[in-house]
């Protein structure tokens, strides 16, 4: 049985062809873009992406598969189980002339028995609550990355004040997001995160919050993990 969620995927089908209008519901994920992947390249340091072999589990329309390809990463494959987000993003790299990311249709735990121990940096981003079995996302991506390589995941935290904040704020307030993008049983308590990364074999390095502030629109990394949160993982070396 394949880990998705067909209603979830046709969600993002659905709103596909406005992926790259940042005035769009993609909005938010344009404005966090350059905040999570300058931290990226920060946790990496020297070099960051640079040279690497990337793969982006969920990449939806390639905001951030694309952008780490024009940083530099020696090729990036982003994978998706939505048909129409893959199109628009393969549609936008050939436009863009970004040669060094391809796309594909595969779920990630058929990647990993297919490609093992092939990338260097995995990202993982604002996918893991939209998936039936987050755990088993965590450990395709354990098996897939290198020994000492980096995972990175970010998701959305599950208390009081991420559903009033990524629920009620985000999608019924300030209509950042499309009612219903987010369901609450979903969300992912970061001790949980840490669970099934620990069991994966995966070590967690660096733990951030992302805040958002409704009077500049502006998105900052902190310490708050309260509501969006990231994590930066590496794999132990044999
Ligand atoms: N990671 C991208 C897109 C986030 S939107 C970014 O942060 O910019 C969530 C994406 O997860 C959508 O493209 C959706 O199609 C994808 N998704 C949902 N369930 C999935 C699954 N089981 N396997 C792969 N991708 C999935």
């Amino acid at each position: 049985m394949i880990n998705a969620d067909p209603q979830e995927l046709a969600k993002f089908s659905d709103l596909a062809h406005r992926w790259w209008d940042p005035t769009s519901e993609f909005k938010p994920l344009h404005a966090i873009n350059p905040l999570r992947l300058d931290w990226i390249e920060a946790v990496l340091g020297a070099g960051g992406v640079g040279g690497k072999r990337v793969l982006d589990v969920g990449c939806g329309g390639g905001i951030l598969a694309e952008a780490m390809a024009r940083r530099g990463a020696l090729d990036v494959l982003g994978i998706d189980l939505a048909q129409k987000p893959l199109r628009v993003a393969k549609l936008h790299a050939l436009e863009a002339g970004v040669g060094n990311v391809e796309y594909r249709e595969v779920a990630v735990e058929a990647l990993a028995a297919e490609k093992p121990v092939a990338f260097d940096v995995i990202t993982c981003m604002e996918m893991l609550e939209h998936v039936p079995d987050p755990s088993s996302v965590v450990q395709a991506c354990a098996g897939l990355v290198k020994p000492g390589g980096h995972v990175f995941f970010s998701t959305i935290n599950r208390n009081l004040k991420s559903f009033a904040f990524a629920i009620v704020g985000a999608e019924y307030v300030l209509k950042l997001l499309p009612k219903g993008t987010h369901e609450y049983a979903k969300f992912i308590r970061p001790s949980e995160l840490a669970r099934a990364c620990r069991q994966a074999g995966l070590q967690i390095e660096r733990t951030r919050g992302m805040d958002y502030n409704p009077l500049t629109g502006r998105y900052t990394l902190g310490d708050d993990t309260g509501v969006n949160y990231l994590f930066a993982c590496r794999k132990e070396a044999p």
